[in-house]
């Protein structure tokens, strides 16, 4: 399996930095998972959308579903009868809030008539196959973060036991280590420098060293670093805490597990 990344940047995108987006791939299980501005331009280097498995997202924040309208299109005005609607697995508030987004007005099904909306459950006490989300090859674990609206992390499980974490945007919250305990890649939000992030809305990378050295992860990616920041102070800050190499996620990085 292959996560890859297609957008990095936290909050708003920069030239060739797209906001949030990461595709696990293992084919034919492809896993969008967050599509902000950017995102759907660089899903076509790997993936036809249609192809999708499915889609989750961790939180309705503008930097990570914004390019779910221009998909909607693409997907809409390229259909032919075989193809199906593609499921997006998001909280229960999504299609209400995504439909806030609607000009001209239509039939009601703006986005139905390309998507399917499913509800994600958090499972952050124990991995058991009833609340675990099955998508083609691939098992996903999700936990609720410390962060201004609610957000899920979530683990992902290759059939082969490997375990890939990601922390959308989150405080600092020990529960979370908890819920990455023994990862062997984290790709852990880090949108500040210093020494504390912000209390419900995002770390800094001294605590995402911190936090993944916890959770006794093998690898640290770190992403969503606020665009202004220079990423190798943040690796250097990052490192100090973690005890190892760091690596800074970039876009079009491919990361093999
Ligand atoms: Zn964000
Ligand atoms: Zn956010």
């Amino acid at each position: 399996m292959n996560v890859v990344a297609l957008g990095t940047s936290g909050t708003y995108p920069r030239f060739q930095r797209a906001c949030s987006g990461l595709l696990f791939a293992d084919d034919p299980t492809f896993v969008l998972v967050d599509i902000g501005t950017g995102v759907m331009a660089n899903l076509f280097r790997y993936v036809d959308p249609f192809n999708l498995s499915a889609i989750i997202l961790t939180h309705l924040h503008a930097d990570h579903v914004l390019d779910i309208y221009p998909l909607r299109y693409y997907l809409q005005y390229n259909n032919t009868s075989a193809k199906r609607r593609i499921p997006i697995y998001a909280g229960d508030d999504a299609l209400s809030v995504l439909h806030g987004f609607n000009p001209g007005g239509d039939d009601g099904n703006f986005l139905e008539k390309v998507f399917e909306f499913k509800t994600i459950q958090s499972n952050k006490e124990e991995t058991n196959d009833e609340k675990c989300l099955i998508i083609g090859s691939l098992r996903f674990y999700f936990a609720e973060t410390k962060h201004i609206v609610s957000t899920y992390a979530l683990r992902c499980e290759t059939k082969e036991g490997k375990k890939v974490g990601y922390t959308s945007d989150t405080s600092f919250s020990e529960d979370l280590v908890k819920f990455f305990k023994d990862v062997d890649v984290l790709i852990c939000e880090a949108a500040y420098q210093g020494e504390n992030g912000k209390e419900n809305l995002h770390m800094s990378a001294r605590e995402a060293g911190r936090f993944a050295s916890m959770a006794n992860a093998k690898k640290l990616f770190l992403t969503h670093i606020w665009p202004e920041l220079d990423p190798t102070v943040s690796k250097v800050e990052a490192e100090e805490e973690f005890g190892d190499e760091v690596i800074i996620l970039k876009e079009h990085m491919i990361i093999e597990i």
